[in-house]
């Protein structure tokens, strides 16, 4: 057992109102500079639809992620061949139509034009060419909101059933904030012939060393979530950096920090690094357990033994007891992993929306059951679609989270309007009223420090056998560099 401390961020999708605020913090922060217009680290995407950049899931086209090769891994686009090859054209690496042109307007002119006939206007340019845009054909969330419209919806490729948009009363949507998944078996850090990308010893966050890149993109190909990008004006790769100099300093992420919805959580995760291989190896529906399994309890003392052996401090260990990350991702197996069948192992996880509640009401009246909240079989969000996108295709997976968040939802509304609260729809879910109690916290009051649980570090003090396993530990160890 190779224990490793991981520093996760957690989604409750229920509770995303996707008003972009975490996008405008990361922003404003890290990309608003020359090259990097185009990039947002953290974006929010409007599903069904088809994301930014467009049809990042489709791995057909942008051959990201690994696959499995008799009983190894392989990186999907990757082999020796085609690496020399490769070198200075990355065939399938998404075009800048595929994110978008970035614009801006020319504000000056509305001051500044000379006199005329017409009002003045602020026309767009192309932040890249200088040049004037007549018309803007994309943005980073072009389609938001949008998910009624076929030109969007219709090309989600976890949308299996088309007939949910074919009527306004069948049609659901939700959205889904992204950032890079910081993954225990990073396809960036193994395709990167130069070695510039690295995960982190102390905290499993995944980084490019801008001094080391060269820019060959094998990075941003290799990435089935295309969340690492090339700065054009510099040349480099760049990718979200889970805003270390904030965790480093026991301050949550930009991202987490600003989200109006208050839908994340950041905290710590145990794991087996010698398990990783193994688990990435399961087949598509069997992933999210391989993944559970990984993760380690923080209170059992051979895990604490086997941890500190690794330096992690006793103060991320009392941070990983305390994580509300292990309560909903391990715990109460509510939180799911995005796309585990691109077999990165990702360590951003997301709990299946419930919502809309109310949207059954009208004319399917005879369904509900306890009352105001639906009947599992009648969400609107289908499950093969949640499945999709967060189960590897494992719908008994979702419908365990879906009838934990439901049983929730019936107990507590019956307890706050002081109806008598049904203890056997608890029961039927796995849980007890002591641990909804907890979860309704979390999901309701919980204040800043219970939603984040980040322990401070001071990295020049790190133990150096630690700062040593940078080079690859785990599967990294052999997957680096495609070997
Ligand atoms: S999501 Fe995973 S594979 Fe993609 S950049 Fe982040 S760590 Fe690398
Ligand atoms: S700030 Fe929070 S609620 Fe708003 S879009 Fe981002 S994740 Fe969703």
């Amino acid at each position: 057992m190779d224990v490793r401390a991981q520093i996760v961020m957690v989604f409750n999708l229920d509770k995303c109102i996707g008003c972009h605020t975490c996008s405008i913090a990361c922003k404003n922060i890290w990309t608003d500079r020359k090259g990097a217009e185009y990039m947002w680290w953290n974006n929010v995407e409007t599903k069904p639809g088809v994301g930014y950049p467009k049809h990042w899931e489709n791995q057909e086209r942008f051959k990201g992620g690994w696959v499995v090769d008799g009983k190894k891994l392989k990186l999907k686009a990757m082999g020796k061949g085609p690496t020399l090859a490769n070198m200075f054209f990355q065939p399938n690496m998404p075009k800048i139509e595929d994110y978008y042109e970035p614009f801006d307007f020319d504000y000056g002119n509305l001051a500044g034009a000379k006199e005329g006939n017409d009002q003045p206007v602020a026309e767009a340019f192309s932040q890249i060419s200088g040049k004037k845009i007549d018309e803007i054909q994309g943005g980073p969330n072009w389609d938001d909101d949008l998910s009624g419209s076929q030109l969007y919806a219709a090309n989600d490729l976890n949308l299996q059933d088309k007939q949910v948009i074919d009527s306004y009363d069948t049609m659901f949507m939700q959205y889904l904030p992204r950032i890079c998944n910081h993954c225990l078996n990073p396809a960036c850090v193994a395709s990167c012939p130069s070695r510039a990308l690295y995960k982190r010893g102390e905290d499993g966050i995944v980084l490019v060393d801008q001094n080391v890149c060269k820019g060959w993109r094998f990075c941003t190909s290799a990435c089935p979530y295309k969340k690492v990008y090339f700065n054009w004006n510099s040349g480099k790769a760049e990718k979200c950096i889970f805003c270390y100099p904030r965790t480093e300093t026991g301050q949550c992420n930009a991202c987490a920090h600003s989200c109006v919805g208050r839908i994340r959580f950041v905290g710590v995760l145990l794991y087996d690094a010698d398990g990783v291989e193994a688990a990435a190896l399961k087949k598509d529906d069997e992933l999210v357990e391989a993944h559970r399994s990984l993760i380690l309890d923080p209170n059992d003392p051979e895990v604490r033994e086997g941890a500190r052996k690794n330096g992690v401090s006793d103060q991320w260990l009392d941070a990983a007891v305390k994580s509300p990350v292990y309560t909903l991702v391990k715990e109460f197996k509510l939180a799911l992993p995005l796309h585990p069948e691109f077999r990165t192992v990702p360590m951003a996880y997301y709990i299946p929306s419930l919502s809309p509640v109310l949207s059954t009401w009208g004319d399917t009246h005879k369904l509900l059951e306890h009352g105001m909240i639906p009947a599992l079989e009648t969400l609107r969000v289908p499950i093969g679609y949640l499945a999709s996108l967060l189960s590897g295709g494992n719908h008994r997976l979702i419908e365990e989270v879906l009838k934990k968040l439901i049983a929730l939802r019936v107990f507590m509304r019956g307890e706050n309007l002081g109806l008598a609260a049904d203890p056997a729809v608890l029961q039927e879910a796995g849980l007890d009223q002591s641990s909804v109690k907890r979860l309704y916290r979390l999901f309701t009051v919980a204040g800043y420090s219970e939603r984040n649980v980040i322990p401070a570090q001071q990295r020049e003090e790190q133990d150096p056998y630690q700062r040593k396993q940078e080079a690859g530990f785990g599967i990294l160890k052999k997957t680096r560099g495609g070997k």
